[in-house]
């Protein structure tokens, strides 16, 4: 049988930075960003790919018409959040909440949510990929049944987003350990990462995803470098997931962006026939329903396995 590649992209809708800081991400004003979200649903459209679309509650408030409009044609509704923009009295991102803060900043968005689309969230990403060991704990309890929370190999300590080690495949959370699979009811759907390199710039280290926002590499090789690893790997949910936020107007097709995007997508159709699989548009609630119908995996530890031994030359010194 021919196995499935589900194709995901997201998109983190950002409170407008006339109502936030003009240094943050996201669109200048509502009406662009609304604008710029219908036309990332277009151009996914084209691919037969529907949206995930990772809302904050402000903009809930504002436009949540267009949102409830764009679920109700096919694509998916999560909740985002930025800590620091939620509420002011915070200066961090999500990670750096402590639990009860957590737990409660997460009721609070889910009672505004609530109130514009008349359900509960179910789905969650932070700004920023910022998590801790408490996040995927708290979500559960309240109900969300998955989210896509992590970014292999991305470490920057300064937003409380580490994520060097964590899985690179669709997984069951942890309840205590946000860095392995674990028994939870709740689907974790990580970013996309080509593993082929790290890299490090001013303290901070990631692997490159599949963001069209990236102007300075070849979009096609690594998308070619990121199915050929999720080949090698085989894991029980096979999937990409981009990411990209509505602060690019991706009806313009002379935008060095929406360049990047059609070049993306059009090379992970390529790569997956290539490899023999087929291609699939899925949202992160089809993600979900593909983890979460696996038992949660085995515990293999080993008590007497992987000790590290280094070489002569690999020894710590000093
Ligand atoms: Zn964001």
């Amino acid at each position: 049988m021919q196995t499935n590649l589900h194709v995901v992209v997201t998109m983190d809708v950002e409170v407008p930075t006339s109502q936030s800081h003009d240094s943050a991400s996201g669109p200048p004003n509502a009406e662009s960003g609304g604008r710029w979200s219908k036309a990332f649903a277009e151009v996914a459209g084209s691919f037969g790919l529907p949206v995930t679309y990772f809302v904050h509650p402000e903009v809930a408030v504002e436009q949540g018409g267009l949102y409830k409009q764009l679920e109700e044609s096919g694509h998916c509704l999560g909740l985002h959040l930025h800590a620091w923009r939620f509420d002011n009295r915070y200066r961090c991102e999500f990670g750096g909440l402590n639990e009860s803060q957590a737990r409660q900043m997460l009721a609070q968005a889910s009672d505004i949510w609530r109130t514009v689309f008349g359900v509960s969230p179910l789905y969650f990403r932070p700004g920023t990929m910022s998590a801790n060991d408490a996040t995927f704990r708290v979500l559960s309890d309240l109900g969300f049944r998955g989210g896509s929370l992590s970014l292999p190999g991305r470490v920057f300590p300064d937003k409380h987003a580490i994520w060097m080690g964590a899985p690179l495949d669709p997984h069951r959370a942890h309840p205590d350990f946000r860095m392995v699979d674990g028994p939870l009811d709740f689907a974790n759907m990580p970013v996309s990462v080509d593993t082929s390199a790290l890299i490090a710039k001013g303290g901070r280290h990631f692997h490159y995803d599949l963001r069209p926002d990236f102007t300075d590499i070849d979009h096609v090789a690594m998308v070619r470098r990121i199915v050929g690893q999720i080949v090698e790997r085989n894991p029980r949910v096979p999937c990409i997931n981009l990411l990209t936020h509505n602060d690019h107007d991706f009806s313009n097709q002379a935008s060095a962006v929406t360049r990047n995007l059609l070049v993306t997508l059009k090379a992970i159709e390529r790569a997956a026939s290539e490899y023999g699989l087929s291609y699939q548009g899925s949202t992160l609630a089809d993600i979900c329903d593909a983890v979460l119908a696996h038992p949660p995996q085995e515990n293999t530890f080993d008590p007497s396995g992987g000790r590290v031994l280094f070489n002569e030359d690999d020894r710590p010194r000093g």
